[in-house]
């Protein structure tokens, strides 16, 4: 018999839609709750990766990401310098021998949009501004007071709330996001119908990259060195983003020049979460960003997230001890995201550090490319089938 059925999700980012659908989709009691009274979205576009997409599988929503998105199926790309000349192609696999895409770009609302669509199939959806007063552990359950000032037990709780998490804080946790000493800038274009690659340029010290998310629009992000705690006035994030990446030509000009007073930019000042095992106390357990918010070189943060909660509820379901299912659960999800989280951030202190992009520094780059993807993703893969494993010998079934 399943030791925990009445589960409140904190969080409907990508990570809690998806553990509420995982849970609900295993017969779970689910309630999800979010802060947020209306939704609204920090940043335009978000990549997925095949790693990812295969989640989304499992979550039952990779037809409709697939119809709702862009898709580079061959996983091709594109590098250049930063004044435009090809450096190389670069391909990302893809995964099922081949029947999951290597890469796609989404508009983040639409993802959203996609996920909570998914909720209603198990008459769920997120209850809007609504977050947690107080947790307190009262035996093998914890009473939560919500915002509305109603008092509830639950089995378990699931934080995914993200970065800033007030129930790592309000569980007793002493983590703070860290800055990572780079700020990505980002813009959303109209896509001219001959923009079709994954394009990265490497410049001095800054990266530019530019990503079709749908059929009529693109984003772009660069990456740059920014001191902690800088803060520029929304006002002036298009002339301010144009000015800091304005030696970018080639691809990226044209999305430079374009940007006016008019034009959807956003700055954010990357930080993380790093944080020791294990990831729950009591019977409140960690996903998502909550647990291990990345920087975003990889394009991994939201992946990471949807595993978390696709293993976080196949562990659920099985007779074993709640406090079992939470280690497993540490120990399946743990070195995975921690690999994708130390090379996200060797990536851009990489990019940072390359203050001349000297010709040598491109030569290195050309040679080592395809090399350096192939190992992040062979790594990958050998991580997940280690998670799985440990997943199978908890719940006593073969690994899938
Ligand atoms: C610049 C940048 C670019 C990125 N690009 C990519 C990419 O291309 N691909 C990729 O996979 N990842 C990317 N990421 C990472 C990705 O955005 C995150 O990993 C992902 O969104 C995390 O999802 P989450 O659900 O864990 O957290 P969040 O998206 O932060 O969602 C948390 C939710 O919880 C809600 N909430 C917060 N506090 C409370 C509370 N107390 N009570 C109730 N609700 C609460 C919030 O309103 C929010 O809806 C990027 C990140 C950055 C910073």
């Amino acid at each position: 018999m399943r030791k925990a059925d009445k589960i409140l999700v904190v969080g409907a980012g990508i990570a809690g839609c998806c553990a509420a659908v995982a849970l609900a989709a295993r017969g779970f009691n689910v309630r999800l709750i979010e802060k947020q009274a209306v939704w609204r979205f920090q940043s335009s576009g978000i990549f997925v990766y095949s790693n990812g997409l295969s989640s989304l599988r499992d979550i039952g929503v990779l037809d409709d990401v697939l119809a709702a998105g862009y898709l580079i199926e061959d996983g091709r790309n594109v590098y250049f310098d930063h004044q435009g000349n090809h450096l190389v192609d670069v391909f990302y696999p893809a995964a099922d021998d081949g029947r999951v895409p290597a890469i796609l770009g989404i508009k983040r609302a639409e993802l959203h949009r996609i996920l909570t669509n998914q909720l209603t199939h198990f008459r769920l959806s997120a209850e809007l501004g609504t977050t947690v007063r107080r947790v307190k552990h009262i035996g093998d359950s914890v009473e939560i007071e919500l915002s509305n000032g109603s008092i509830e037990n639950f089995d378990l709780v699931v934080a995914a709330d993200g970065l800033r998490s007030q129930i790592r804080q309000l569980a007793g946790f002493d983590v703070r996001p860290r800055y990572c000493g780079l700020g990505v800038w980002r813009s959303v274009h109209d896509r001219p119908a001959d923009l079709r690659d994954k394009i990265m340029m490497m410049g001095p010290g800054k990266r530019f990259g530019i990503m079709p998310i749908s059929a009529d629009k693109l984003y772009t992000f660069g990456t740059i060195v920014e001191p902690e705690g800088k803060w520029y006035d929304p006002e002036v994030w298009p002339e301010t983003m144009a000015a800091k990446f304005q030696e970018f030509e080639g691809p990226a000009q044209r999305f430079i020049e374009e940007l006016g007073s008019r034009s959807e930019v956003l700055y954010t000042a990357v930080e993380e979460i790093v944080m020791p095992l294990p990831w729950h106390a009591g019977r409140v357990v960690l996903i998502g960003d909550a647990a291990h918010a990345s920087t975003p070189f990889m394009g991994q943060g939201g992946a990471m997230g949807v595993q978390d909660a696709v293993i976080l509820a196949r562990l659920l379901d099985s007779d074993n001890g709640v406090e079992t299912i939470l280690q497993a659960y540490g120990e399946a999800r743990g070195p995975v995201c921690r690999f994708a989280q130390d090379v996200s951030r060797q990536v851009g202190e990489n990019g940072a550090a390359s203050a001349n992009q000297s010709a040598a520094d491109n030569d290195r780059f050309r040679k080592t490319a395809q090399q350096n993807v192939d190992m992040f993703y062979n790594k990958l893969s050998e991580l997940s089938r280690s998670a799985q494993s440990v997943v199978a010998d908890t719940v006593g079934v073969p690994a899938s």
